[in-house]
């Protein structure tokens, strides 16, 4: 189907890896010109950056820290002298962290919702200034922000505050043809699942009612939905991705 991303601008965030990485290659495969933003050098990476070269249409990646102002600048700067503006940002990048309220320390906190949060505003608030009417951002929150989970005070705080900037987006940016949605993704299978247990797994499995986890891929075709015209008249909702939690 000819969703017809053909020639729009996009930039994901935590593109390198899992959920982001992705929604790269999808929106890419659908012909947009992609900002694939990573925050650590790594092999995936450079053969994101070999994939993306192949397609030979001026996707490619982009070292900056979500969470610093400075760097989130200069890296929207750069994507509209690269690519001319942006029509889509998919704010994805995310840190995920276990620690029960007790022992929970302020910097854990700080260094969660500083990228959760502080780097969704930042990311959002430059590229805004960049996107046309017709333009589409996409939030990836977590089904823990309204469901809650034991260690995830900080984690779900910082994704409640992203339904909360979602539905304020919608209002402020509505005039101006923007629309701003969310996806609450259940249990994916990226590096922040790997290291769970068969037994944990199990568990996770049986929570949902498709009986299985969810794939990257999963999620970025709701994204690239989100980014097209089928869903022009679709603003301020979180879409849940959870195979039925
Ligand atoms: P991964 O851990 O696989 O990837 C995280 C991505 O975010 C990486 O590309 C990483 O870059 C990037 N990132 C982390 N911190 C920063 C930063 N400060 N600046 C720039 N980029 C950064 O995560 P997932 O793919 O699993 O998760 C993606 C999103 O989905 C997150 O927001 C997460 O909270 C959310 N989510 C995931 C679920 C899951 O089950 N997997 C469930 C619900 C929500 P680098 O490689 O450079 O570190």
């Amino acid at each position: 189907m000819d969703l017809e991303l053909r020639g729009k601008r996009a930039l994901v965030t935590g593109g390198s890896r899992g959920i982001g990485r992705a929604c790269v290659l999808a929106l890419a495969r659908q012909g947009a010109r992609v900002a694939a933003v990573y925050n650590r050098e790594s092999d995936a990476v450079r053969s994101l950056a070999a994939e993306l070269e192949a397609t030979g249409d001026g996707s490619y990646v982009v070292q900056a820290d979500v969470a610093d102002a400075e760097g989130v600048e200069r890296l929207v700067a750069d994507a509209r002298s690269r690519l001319g503006g942006l029509d889509v940002l998919v704010n994805n990048a995310g840190v995920v962290s276990h620690a029960m309220l007790a022992d929970l320390e302020l910097d854990e906190w700080r260094r969660v919702v500083d990228t959760n949060l502080t780097g969704l505003f930042l990311v959002t608030k430059h590229a805004v200034a960049a996107m046309p009417a017709g333009g589409s951002i996409v939030i990836i929150g977590s089904g823990v922000a309204l469901r809650g989970m034991p260690g995830r005070v900080h984690y779900a705080s910082s994704k409640a505050g992203a339904v909360g900037m979602t539905r304020a987006l919608c209002k402020e940016l509505g005039p101006r043809g923007i629309r701003t949605n969310l996806i609450a993704p259940g249990i994916i299978e990226t590096d922040q699942t790997a290291g769970l247990t068969p037994e944990g797994r199990a568990r996770y499995e049986k929570l949902t009612a498709l009986q299985r986890l969810g794939a990257p891929e999963e999620i970025a075709d709701v994204v690239v939905f989100l980014a097209s015209d089928l869903s022009r008249y679709v603003t301020g909702q979180t879409i849940y991705v959870d195979g039925g939690i």
